[in-house]
């Protein structure tokens, strides 16, 4: 057979859809506090929507001030006994916590890909195994805190506020949970509007486990019920993940109280492809940097700088593996880029590729079928785009990435810090020397080399600039859910 036959063979995949007969979800759930589901106190529910069908899944309270107050009593007496256990006991909740999430990953991996609309293997693969290594690593540290802090005396802080985005939402509910429990703090949860499932299976999770009442409450909510959370003066910290505007919001109403606050916000990641990287293998990490969970990922590699001299040849690399991506059915196991998580996000992110296209940047968008409900964006790329342009300077968090370019090793490092975000960054090349120098030269939080959104939790994970501040994951993430004493 020649190579032309060969190559023009086209390969059908089958649908693989995963069958969602397992799960067991309730019609409706309510606060999570004190240990038990109750009615929110307004009495009020919303559906919570599956974007990439637009159908109702079910009704969950819309938690307001009066549901935030008991949660915060409940904490409130549930902290002394949780703090004074034995740290050996508190880490047991934490590996029961840790084991339920594994035995119940099936259910959990697929009511987030219905809730949020990522693709079944991401949440199968990515967020729910990862979730479940939080819980597991957080749970090795109870008995060795003062290790994690240089040996000084530690003590937790107290109730801990903990409010999380839409984009990986059990995922982000273990990065915020499994530190603080370890470290002996009890925790309110707000998880986003539009994907409260799984924090709220979390619950039923932590009664599985025992956990005493009030030590972990989950108010679903909106954005009034996190502004209420913030808000609530009984509160010792508040830990957020979310966007700039909401971070800044909640940095003014906490300024000159005695809350502590860590805040990781948005980000627009420069992915640096040097000429003598591996191309082919680059092409992969951009694809996972920008595609990845519809590029709703605050460190996606949303701004690709390629050198001059491998432009053209990474760019058809990139186009020619663009044309590959399944788009569709988060639930098929074959999909690599799912549903928008809302029709608010959509709206975004359309109004920033228009603003692309109307500064004049070249815009190319993969065909694809999408289907004919739902919220879905096909994978995108801007080329011809300068420094200056909206979508090379504002997160767009969608699957659309921005090329510029650079010369040298010190444009590609001013090029990639000419950003008011400092949360990650990418470096693609051969040569070990020069990953390191550039990688010391970001103002980036985390920098991969030769990979990309590549996450452990035995890895600290935050921002510099308008990213935010406090780090999540390794032993760094302990200190801000500690007192040092002495
Ligand atoms: P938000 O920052 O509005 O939401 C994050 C969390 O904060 C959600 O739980 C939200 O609740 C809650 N919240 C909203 N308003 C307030 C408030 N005033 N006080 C306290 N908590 C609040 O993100 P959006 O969902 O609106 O997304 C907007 C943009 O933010 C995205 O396009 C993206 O650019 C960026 N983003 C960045 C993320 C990151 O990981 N860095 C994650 C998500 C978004 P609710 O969902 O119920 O409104």
């Amino acid at each position: 057979m020649s190579t032309e036959t060969r190559t023009s063979i086209v390969w059908d995949y089958a649908p693989a859809p995963e069958s969602s007969d397992h799960i067991r979800l309730n019609d409706r759930y309510g606060v999570f506090i004190d240990g038990e589901f109750r009615d929110p106190a307004s009495g009020r529910y919303v559906p919570t929507i599956n974007p990439a069908t637009e159908q109702p899944i079910a009704e969950v309270a819309d938690g307001g001030p009066d549901d935030v107050i008991a949660a915060v009593e409940a904490a409130r007496s549930a902290y002394p006994k949780w703090a004074a256990l034995k740290d050996l006991e508190r880490a047991k909740y934490l590996f029961r916590i840790a084991r339920l999430i594994q035995e119940r990953s099936r259910e959990l991996a697929v009511v987030e890909t219905m809730d949020g609309g990522k693709p079944l293997r991401e949440s199968r693969d990515v967020d729910i195994p990862l979730a479940a290594a939080h819980f597991f690593y957080y749970a090795g540290w109870a008995d060795k805190l003062r290790y994690g802090v240089a040996a000084r005396e530690v003590a937790p802080l107290g109730v801990v506020g903990q409010i999380v985005p839409w984009n990986f939402p059990l995922l982000m509910a273990a990065w915020k949970l499994a530190p603080a429990l370890a470290c002996g703090n009890v925790a309110i949860l707000k998880p986003a509007e539009t994907t409260p499932l799984t924090a709220l299976l979390l619950a039923e999770i932590c009664q599985e486990a025992e956990l005493p009442p009030g030590v972990v409450s989950i108010l679903p909510g909106n954005g009034d019920t996190g502004a209420a959370l913030v808000r609530q003066n009984k509160i010792d910290k508040i830990a957020f993940t979310g966007s700039t505007a909401v971070g800044r919001d909640i940095q003014a109403a906490l300024a000159g109280t005695n809350t502590r606050l860590t805040l990781e916000l948005g980000g627009k990641s420069a992915n640096i492809v040097f000429e003598d990287a591996a191309l082919d293998q680059a092409v992969e990490g951009i694809v996972n940097g920008i595609f990845f969970n519809q590029g709703h990922v605050c460190c996606a590699g949303s701004r690709l700088l390629i050198q001059e001299s491998v432009r053209e040849e990474v760019i058809a690399k990139l186009w020619r593996r663009m044309g590959l991506l399944r788009v569709g059915d988060p639930m098929d196991k074959n999909t690599d880029v799912g549903a928008i998580n809302s029709a608010e996000q959509l709206e975004r992110i359309e109004t920033l590729v228009a603003a692309g296209e109307d500064e004049g940047a070249s815009r190319r968008t993969i065909e694809c079928e999408l289907p004919a409900r739902g919220y879905w964006f096909a994978p995108t790329l801007f080329t011809d785009v300068s420094p200056a342009h909206r979508i090379a300077v504002e997160e767009i968090f969608g699957p659309v990435v921005s090329v510029l370019t650079f010369r040298t090793q010190a444009e590609a490092i001013e090029r990639a810090n000419n950003s008011r975000y400092g949360l990650a960054a990418g470096i693609w090349t051969d040569k070990g020397a020069k990953a390191f120098e550039v990688a010391s030269a970001l103002n980036a939080g985390v920098v991969w080399q030769n990979t990309y959104n590549h996450f452990d939790p035995t890895a600290a994970f935050g921002g510099y600039k308008e990213s935010g501040f406090g780090r999540e994951g390794g032993p760094a993430g302990l200190r801000p859910y500690l007192r040092v004493i002495r």
